[in-house]
């Protein structure tokens, strides 16, 4: 058996890039050549789009500064009116709205349930003819009822948007989260599963939208042509009809200039083969913990969905039969004495991922009961994949000593 822990696992470290990156980077810094549109063919960026295509199994891909980017490029790239209402969940990073509010538009928010997915009642109740896209946020790699919410979005022929910052790697009935939505947008930011400091990508089949998206992220004059090899054919053919609809929004769109440069894509690509790794670890991860947890009277880990097969780097629980949210601040006070961080979403200030800190949303405040309840009592510690047993055995340990610290004595001192 390993020993037990005496100090906390450092959960904060990202994995070493591969040593792969290194020659490359040296390549790029010998020559000078960062930009992605200097080189007439097959930059690393480039190159990074076509092996990202292949491994979500979708037609396009357009690499760029940031997930962020990618989600305001794809609301643009859907050619909304000026002030089209997006329907966007009320658990989400702060980076979700921005992005609405950014592209021009405005976020309506929907209820999210207990278990971090969103209350496809509410959804429904929400999406009327009012809506001209949903973003849905795969928050913290969690998976809402896509079933449900394709079709409800099909039934209206209101576009979805798949925010799947924090969701690289995970399957719905199967298919990749991604990839069921017209666009989905990854991130690159050092807390998700592929890191490169910064960096985002996005997806789609449609032509059109990747057409917009790839103009309007900087692709000014001719240089969309670096974009027009279809996923790096074996006889380089081009896509006859992404050239079409490049030559159709010539000189017709905004640049926002949301490139990403050839370092990032030096960074990325030779992570691209761990991710499989990565995801598989996580899981194991993240289910070792979750069932000594759920050992615990005071701590719930909701179950994944049915369809779901999840990539996580991170759990989250909820603190159950806690009176108050006093009790759940001595939670994560007990767990920081112990040496792991808690963050109890709605109890730490200035949370970005509270809805109610969302001040910069224009018009009336929304208040959603549901989600603010949850945010209260939901709770987000970090579990890379990196982890070992040992590690884990320590979090999960503190957590459940922590509740214990916070409960026990008020159940002995009432119990009897
Ligand atoms: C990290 C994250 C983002 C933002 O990604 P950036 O690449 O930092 O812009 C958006 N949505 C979710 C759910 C995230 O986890």
């Amino acid at each position: 058996m390993a020993p037990a822990l005496s100090v906390a696992p450092n959960v904060y470290d990202a994995e070493p890039i591969p040593e792969a990156a290194r020659a490359e980077i040296d390549r790029l810094l010998q020559s000078g050549d960062l930009f992605r549109y200097t080189a007439p063919e097959d930059a690393p960026v480039a190159l990074l789009e076509r092996e990202f295509a292949d491994l979500m199994g979708s037609k396009y891909a357009l690499a760029v500064s940031s997930c962020s980017a990618a989600i305001f490029l794809s609301l643009r790239a859907l050619d909304l009116a000026p002030g089209a209402r997006v329907l966007i969940p009320a658990f989400t990073f702060a980076a979700v709205p921005s992005a609405v509010v950014h592209a021009n538009c405005q976020p309506v928010l929907v209820e999210v349930a207990d278990n971090y997915r969103i209350d496809i009642d509410d959804f429904a109740a929400r999406l009327d003819d009012d809506i001209s896209a949903v973003i849905i946020s795969h928050m913290r790699g969690h998976t809402s009822d896509m079933d449900a919410i394709m079709a409800l979005a099909a039934a209206r022929g209101i576009p979805v948007i798949e925010d799947a910052a924090h969701s690289l790697g995970t399957l719905w009935h199967g298919r990749k989260i991604g990839t069921i939505g017209a666009i989905g947008c990854f991130s690159f930011q050092s807390y998700k599963l592929v890191n490169a400091g910064e960096g985002g990508i996005l997806i789609t089949d449609d032509a059109d939208l990747v057409a917009r998206a790839v103009i309007m992220s900087g692709a000014y004059e001719h240089n969309w042509k670096k974009h027009a090899v279809k996923n790096g054919g074996p006889d380089g053919q081009n896509d006859p009809e992404l050239e079409l609809a490049f030559a159709r929004w010539q000189n017709m769109l905004p640049l926002y200039n949301m490139r990403m440069q050839n370092l990032s894509a030096a960074v990325i690509r030779p992570q691209l083969p761990e991710v499989a790794r990565r995801v598989r670890d996580g899981r194991a991860n993240h289910d070792y913990v979750a069932d000594r947890l759920n050992a615990s009277a005071w701590i719930e880990v909701p179950d994944a969905l049915g369809p779901e097969e999840r990539a996580p780097d991170s759990i989250q629980f909820n603190l159950v039969d806690m009176p108050s949210d006093d009790h759940a601040r001595a939670f994560a006070d007990a767990a920081a004495a112990r040496g792991v961080k808690v963050q109890v979403f709605g109890l730490s200030t200035d949370n970005a991922r509270a809805f109610w800190n969302w001040n910069f949303i224009p018009g009336e405040r929304p208040e959603l009961p549901q989600t603010r309840a949850m945010l209260m009592r939901a709770c987000d510690v970090r579990l890379p994949a990196r982890l070992q047993k040992p590690d884990l055995d320590f979090i999960a340990g503190a957590l459940i000593g922590a509740a214990e610290d916070v409960m026990g004595e008020e159940t002995r001192a009432y119990g009897t």
